[in-house]
């Protein structure tokens, strides 16, 4: 999967005040690499589960393009409804949700449950949709009699397992994750995230790996994407991100994260970050971190930085030298 320049901007109406624009997502570019993870990491509010709308063409982007395997599969000008290949798109592209509960139906079985993408999909008989039924629960370690039982009858980490083997059922190439296992205790998440890893070398899969916590991204990332007012600060290899971050948000990001190693080594010196998201409602100008970022001088409250190659990544700062 390929983003382009991906963006979604809101028009907001307010009381007594004029109407403004929230830009959920800037302009942003990506490649996910096959059966590679891409984890897209930031605070609440920095628009990565926009983008994960966006990705799942739950909602038309406001400019730019996702492809998938080369093709096109959703611009501004083509909306979500009209876009080639829509149908291919949502059999190859599946979610997993953060809520492995309210994203089940409690009056179903998992058996019903898990089946339902190849009823709605495939012309499969009901014999062949059981017996894949049976086949996909073995595959994410539940037993065959967990096809009879309902929601409320599953641990939190096994419903998150029935999330996963509905993802599974139409064999798609790439799942986008939503925070997975943020809603899971820490024992669990470690058992899900083996799990998710196991069936991408099984099935070779993708992944966009969406999470705030960076614990769970250094376990299962091969490339990170820190986001920032719906804006990527820095973009590029795992390793050498969370060994020597470029960015003062990524800094902050691993400074904050308990066990996490990491900080400002290589790069410049991180100091104390203070204060919190901006309102998107009223961003402010030049860069969007400016106003906590500790090494900020007089170019980033005017020019936005461009997103700028710094020891194999993408740093979006004016710290370092344009190309
Ligand atoms: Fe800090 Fe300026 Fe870099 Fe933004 S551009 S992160 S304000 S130094």
């Amino acid at each position: 999967m390929e983003a382009r320049e991906l963006g979604k901007h809101y028009e907001v109406r307010r009381l007594f005040r004029p109407a403004a624009t929230v830009k959920a997502v800037d302009g942003v570019s990506f490649v996910v690499r096959r059966g590679g993870t891409l984890a897209v990491v930031g605070e609440s509010g920095c628009g990565k589960s926009t983008l994960a709308r966006l990705l799942m063409r739950i909602e038309p982007p406001s400019f730019g393009e996702i492809r998938l395997g080369g093709a096109v599969v959703g611009t501004a000008d083509k909306p979500a409804g009209e876009a080639v290949d829509a149908s291919s798109y949502r059999r190859r592209v599946q979610m997993i949700f953060q809520d492995p509960y309210s994203s089940l139906n409690p009056r179903k079985t998992a058996r019903s449950i898990i089946a339902e993408p190849l009823v709605v999909n495939s012309g499969l008989s009901k014999c062949e949709r059981e017996d894949r039924v049976l086949e996909i629960l073995d595959k994410v370690g539940l037993r065959p009699d967990a096809a009879d039982r309902y929601p409320h009858m599953f641990s939190g980490g096994q419903r998150q397992r029935i999330g996963i083997a509905r993802a599974l059922m139409l064999r798609p190439e790439l799942l986008i994750c939503d925070e997975p296992v943020s809603a899971l205790d820490i024992s669990i998440q470690a058992q899900v995230l083996n799990l998710l890893m196991d069936l991408q070398d099984e099935f070779g899969l993708s992944y966009v790996f969406i999470s705030h916590d960076l614990g769970v991204v250094r376990h299962i990332a091969d490339d990170v994407m820190v986001m920032y007012l719906g804006k990527v600060m820095e973009y590029g290899p795992r390793e050498p991100i969370f060994s020597a971050p470029k960015h003062p948000y990524t800094q902050l990001l691993l400074s904050s994260t308990p066990g996490v190693a990491g900080g400002p080594k290589g790069g410049p010196p991180a100091g104390r970050s203070t204060g919190e998201l901006p309102s998107p409602l009223n961003p402010p100008p030049g860069c969007p971190f400016q106003k906590r970022c500790p090494s900020a001088m007089d170019a980033c409250a005017r020019v936005m930085p461009s997103p700028r190659s710094v020891d194999g990544r993408q740093v979006a700062c004016h710290l370092y030298p344009e190309a």
